[in-house]
């Protein structure tokens, strides 16, 4: 599987704490670099599965720029078994001309929409550009044009809406063509170093409550059973047979390779991150290979990343991919979870109950090696 990052956007929105600038001065110099380090990565030579274009914004880059780095993709892997291709979108860049020009690349099977609220006043209070009736339309505009597999992302716990506005939002959803396969909801969280933690700091923004959030996690979880999203992960809902195979293979913990300034990687036993800055990427891409970190995972680092994101999904741990020398120490560790009703044990894994997702965090951490 593989993983590009797009890192631009129009603007910052303020709880964005990913790698991203506003610039897009050095753009193609930026995609001559993507392309130079699509061709020198090493990977094993074996039809890639699932690809994920995500960002920043990969929908601000014109359909001959992505061309041009869906072109690179195609020399360099086995593209011809692609299960799954998706491109994260804003929904003010899906107008009609763009969203068919995506389709004449013949790769993109899933778009993944930053809709993120369909109030305007929600939309302002983050920064985004678009309104809450550009997202109905981005999505119609897809769904008319052919894509039948769309994801969108809302957030819950924004500092201007309720319980009953986070309804509102999802009872939205329930009125988006059939194309919709896909609902990524998260929690508000508030980031160092972003402008809302700024806003929080300076009392010009208050954090929502605690309780506010769980009522709205819990509003989400009625709502998807209702309207047919099968919950797999904590943030995660689809209707049956379009779970994200790409993300869900980032939580069995498949090997991926994550391409451009600030991607990960991992080959099953290592992880390598690129370097977070734009200058160095491209300086370092004329000499070579991309100015990168990396790091061999220890046996107890692989036990605890599996613990850490199997037990936000709904599948749970499963016990056959547990390292036989940390069986006993699962064991243990989960009985008290298992006493308070917050995992389930079966023959085969340790699943979160309900109300175990919603503690998945910290149970993890005191499963932990
Ligand atoms: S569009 Fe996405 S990546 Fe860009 S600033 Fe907003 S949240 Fe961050």
């Amino acid at each position: 599987m593989i993983y590009v990052h797009i890192p631009y956007c129009h603007r910052k929105c303020t709880y964005c704490a990913f790698y991203s600038v506003v610039s897009t001065a050095h753009l193609e110099d930026y995609l001559n670099a993507l392309c130079r380090e699509i061709e020198v990565r090493e990977w094993p030579d074996q039809p890639i599965r699932t690809l994920y274009l995500g960002g920043g914004t990969p929908s601000l880059l014109s359909p001959a720029q992505l061309g041009k780095v869906v072109d690179a993709l195609r020399r360099r892997f086995d593209l011809s078994q692609i299960e799954e291709a998706t491109l994260e979108c804003n929904p003010e860049d899906l107008i009609p001309e763009y969203i068919k020009a995506l389709l004449e690349l013949r790769l993109f099977n899933r778009l993944s929409i930053g809709i993120q609220s369909f109030n305007d006043e929600d939309l302002l209070t983050l920064n985004r550009r678009h309104s809450a009736a550009m997202a109905f339309e981005a999505v119609r505009n897809a769904a008319e044009a052919g894509f039948d597999n769309i994801s969108i992302d809302l957030i819950y716990g924004l500092p201007s809406q309720d319980i009953d506005g986070w309804q509102r939002n999802l009872d939205a959803v329930a009125t988006l063509p059939k194309a919709v396969k896909h609902l990524s909801a998260y929690s508000l969280t508030v980031e160092p170093g972003t402008i809302l933690s700024r806003q929080i700091e300076i009392g010009k923004v208050k954090p929502t409550s605690e309780t506010t959030l769980i009522d709205q996690y819990n509003a989400l979880c009625k709502w998807a059973l209702v309207n047919g999203f099968e919950q797999y992960e904590i943030s995660n809902f689809a209707r049956p047979g379009f779970r994200s195979r790409h993300n869900s293979r980032y939580w069995t913990r498949e090997p991926y390779l994550g391409l451009g300034a600030s991607a990960h990687s991992f080959d099953g036993s290592s992880r390598r991150w690129n370097t977070a800055d734009i200058a160095k990427y491209i300086g370092s891409l004329a000499n070579g290979d991309a100015e990168h970190g990396s790091e061999t995972l220890t046996d107890t680092d692989a036990f605890n990343e599996l613990v850490m994101t199997s037990l936000r999904t709904t599948a749970g741990i499963q016990k056959s991919s547990v390292a036989p020398q940390f069986s006993q120490h699962l064991a243990n560790a989960v009985k008290p979870f298992i006493a308070n009703g917050l995992i389930r044990e079966t023959p085969s894994s340790f699943e979160p109950t309900a109300s175990g997702l919603l503690q998945a965090d910290c149970i993890a951490a005191s499963l932990m090696a």
